[in-house]
């Protein structure tokens, strides 16, 4: 059966490297098909799952929540004297 288009969380764009631009659907032909909505890349995935996209996910969430911590690291500065 087909289905609406759906966000995969932490998935990063093969060919922007874009993170959280990737859809994935499913066609009429119940192939699932994943798409990047900010290049307009496309890829046919088989029915059955790869191990390497799971891993890739994995990587990529762990990143993100280093990039967390980046953010909060914000770096203070004292303001210029104006008297
Ligand atoms: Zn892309």
């Amino acid at each position: 059966m087909p289905s609406p288009k759906r966000f995969i969380a932490g998935a990063v764009c093969p060919r922007c490297a874009e993170m959280d631009k990737i859809t994935m659907h499913t066609t009429d032909d119940d192939d699932q098909v994943r798409e990047c909505v900010a290049c307009g890349f496309t890829d046919a995935v088989s029915e059955q799952p790869k191990p390497e996209v799971a891993e890739l996910e994995t990587r990529v969430n762990k990143r993100a929540n280093t990039d967390d911590h980046t953010v909060q690291q914000v770096v203070f500065f004292k303001a210029g004297q104006e008297d």
